[in-house]
């Protein structure tokens, strides 16, 4: 089978290339290197059947294949805040865009979503029938909203007959390929551990995210994929909450060094929880649940940032 993979370069990107490569297939990477990184391809480059175009997703592009993934979006706080409008553009026209490719070949498509759809929700842990909790004109917006605006895309090009989109919503997800200066809380404990830094905590420290290992995330991708027929969005994660400050203790005992914390402002429109229902996932995909601890998770990653220093 031949995939189209946007946002190949990015840290998810990169990772279901891998695996899709693994499994036998040709791939096709897109990425313009907006928020992905230049050694991801070179990685996948050494493998015969990846091909990379170096292109702009909120440009038009028309490139034959079976099944087109949708990650492309630069997807940490800093990174999409900074240039918000382009941001919102990659999602909607970029996802536009993709729907028009796919339909043209009539391929399968797989289309990232994220929890932040949800906002700072009021239903706690969140189903995918939740319809979120999204201040519409705050600082995260131009992310939210435009995937907000995505899943409708898609939806509707479903409920038209034109494609069959299939839609995850991703919650907090780390591991190897991330980059070291994307501002998430998973990157900057590690990289400030292991230069012997304070780790930087906002707010007290107890709001709660539950982060997945990233092959844990692409073995959903896979199985959303296999599905006979498509049943609407669902939600991609691991159950288990841990609160900022239990997340900075783990990574400061596997790097092996107690450090300073340094307690700093809370982002506006931050949530303060979340947490996926994954009954839905569990229901539909043979099971599906995330099998690496945090520990194990953390460990790999840590080791992943070792060898780039
Ligand atoms: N966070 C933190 N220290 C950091 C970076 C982030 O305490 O150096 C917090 C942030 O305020 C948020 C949580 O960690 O509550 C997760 O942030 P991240 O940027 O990883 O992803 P988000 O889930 O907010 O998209």
């Amino acid at each position: 089978m031949k995939y189209l993979v946007t946002g190949a370069a990015g840290f998810l990107g990169a990772n279901l290339c891998q695996r899709l490569l693994n499994d036998g297939h040709q791939v096709i990477g897109l990425d313009n290197y907006h928020s992905g990184s230049q050694a991801n391809i070179v990685a996948l480059k050494k493998h015969p059947q990846f091909s990379f175009i170096e292109h702009d997703i909120i440009k038009p592009y028309d490139i034959p294949c079976d099944v087109l993934c949708n990650l492309a979006c630069p997807a940490s706080p800093p990174h999409y805040q900074k240039d918000p409008i382009y941001t919102l553009k990659i999602s909607v026209i970029g996802t536009l865009h993709a729907l028009e490719n796919a339909e043209r070949y009539k391929a399968l498509v797989l289309h990232t979503s994220t929890s932040e759809i949800y906002g700072d929700p009021l239903v706690h842990p969140q189903p995918e029938s939740y319809l979120g909790n999204v201040n519409l004109v705050g600082p995260r917006a131009c992310y939210d909203e435009g995937k907000r605006a995505a899943e409708t895309l898609c939806a509707d090009y479903t409920r038209l007959g034109k494609v069959d989109a299939r839609l995850v919503r991703i919650f907090n997800t780390y591991g190897p390929c991330m980059r070291d200066d994307d501002g998430r809380v998973v990157t900057n404990f590690i990289k400030q551990a292991l230069a012997g830094k304070a780790l930087t905590v906002y707010g007290a420290g107890q709001q709660t995210r539950s982060f997945c290992y990233v092959d844990d995330l692409i073995e959903g991708f896979i199985r959303v994929l296999a599905l006979p027929e498509n049943v609407g969005p669902i939600n991609l994660g691991n159950p288990h909450e841990f609160t900022m400050l239990e997340l900075a203790a783990e990574v400061q005992r596997l790097v092996g060094s107690k450090l300073p914390l340094q307690f700093e402002p809370m982002p506006i429109d931050d949530p303060m929880q979340r947490q996926p229902n994954i009954s839905k996932a569990k229901k539909y995909l043979h099971g599906w649940e995330p099998k690496v601890q945090l520990a194990e998770g953390l460990e790999k990653t840590i080791a992943f940032f070792r060898a780039q220093k």
